[in-house]
């Protein structure tokens, strides 16, 4: 008999997520965490945005994980006072020539039932952001921002309650199955037993599968940095304003934090080891994005701000990859799951992707 009823690794806002909803259902349930805190990865640099669902018509678990995840959250966030706020966004056709996209976005956001989006004309657009120059916009009431730390510690907080353990500093090494369960190997050595494991291990997912004895197909991972900008100031814009999206990501937005304070990112850069650095030589590319959104910034105060790096299925040039989340169904391995590709809408999507995979190994 195993020691443990499930082992999540990684505790990232997705594996934060899985160990409170394991947890909460009457499993024993150990967290473990390569790093010295929870949060430290992709969780902590992101735009923290609460996204609509408006995007992924070619991405149905992306889509479906996002529009039930987004609800799920908000409502979250509200139980458990997690700084958070309906903000609304604007995605903006700078050009006339990108009206047709902003209209493929609609119809798509209709055909996924996101019903709420309004169009605008460009004067509609600056009625409301007076400093916005467009052809047209589309207002998206339903996405909002949220203090992602702050999920993650409730999340930790819940999982807790519930009797799950953290272990942080322990990074698993290898996994191998056996008539009892998994043992997880930690440095080398055996550690513990579980019925259950769950491999949230974000950007390291794929190591920790090709470790795993008896797993077949291992996917490769390709890492996709974005930058981000700050802005030092205020700026006058009280909703989120994006362009439209861009092969591999949404396009350098505006993004606001629940202090008001404004950042511009993230863009999309191709790269083969992990590395968050921000390369301030960047900063042309983001004062001439950020000139598109506001027309009159002072480009003295855009300054290098974080990286957040993306799980890419798929490479440049490659059509958009859905997320997966491989159970026993997909490898044939009991009481296994593993995620991969989890990027955005991931932080929006987790509570709907918890409920997934706790159905995948009930
Ligand atoms: C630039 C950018 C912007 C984004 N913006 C948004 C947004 O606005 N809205 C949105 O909904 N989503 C957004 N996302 C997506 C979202 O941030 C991610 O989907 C989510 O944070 C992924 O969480 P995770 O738990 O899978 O990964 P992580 O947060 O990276 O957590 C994985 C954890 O696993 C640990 N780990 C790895 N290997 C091991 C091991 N062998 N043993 C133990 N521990 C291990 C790591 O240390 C890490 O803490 C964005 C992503 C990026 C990159």
């Amino acid at each position: 008999m195993a020691d443990i009823d499930a082992v999540v690794v990684g505790a990232g806002v997705i594996g934060l997520a899985i160990a409170r909803r394991l947890a909460t259902a009457g499993l024993s349930t150990i967290l473990v965490e390569g790093d010295a805190v929870v949060g430290n990865g992709t969780s902590s640099r992101n735009s923290e945005v609460i996204h609509a669902g408006l995007y992924y018509g070619a991405t149905p678990r992306k889509r479906a994980m996002c529009i039930a995840g987004r609800e799920h959250l908000y409502a979250y966030a509200r139980m458990r006072g997690v700084a958070h706020r309906r903000i609304g966004k604007l995605i903006v056709a700078f050009e006339a020539a990108e009206l047709a996209t902003l209209s493929r976005i609609m119809d798509d956001a209709r055909a996924a039932g996101v019903d709420d989006l309004v169009a605008l004309t460009g004067a509609d657009a600056r009625a409301l952001e007076p400093e916005l120059r467009c052809a047209g916009a589309l207002l998206s009431p339903s996405t909002g921002i949220i203090d992602s730390h702050g999920l993650m510690q409730a999340l930790l907080a819940d999982a807790e309650d519930a009797g799950a353990v953290l272990a942080c500093r322990t990074r698993v090494s290898g996994l191998v199955p056996g008539r009892g369960g998994w043992t997880v190997m930690v440095d080398g050595e055996p550690a513990l037993t579980a019925t259950r494991i769950v491999n949230a291990a974000g950007l390291g997912a794929a190591a920790l599968a090709a470790a795993t004895e008896g797993l077949e197909h291992v996917p490769t991972l390709r890492y996709a940095r974005g930058h981000y900008f700050t802005y030092a100031g205020r700026v006058p814009f009280t909703r989120l304003i994006y362009p439209v999206p861009v092969p591999g990501g949404l396009g350098t937005h505006l993004t606001l934090d629940l202090s008001g304070n404004a950042r511009f990112g993230p863009d999309v850069e191709w790269i083969d080891t992990i590395d968050y650095r921000v390369d301030p030589a960047r900063g042309d590319s983001f004062r001439a994005a950020a000139a598109r959104i506001w027309p009159a910034l002072d480009p003295s105060r855009i300054a290098p701000g974080y990286a957040g790096i993306r799980p890419k299925l798929g490479g440049p040039g490659d059509p958009a990859a859905d997320f997966a989340i491989d159970g026993p169904t997909e490898h044939g391995l009991a009481g296994l799951v593993n995620l991969y590709g989890i990027e955005s809408p991931g932080l929006t999507a987790s509570l709907a992707i918890a409920d997934d995979v706790a159905l995948r190994i009930a």
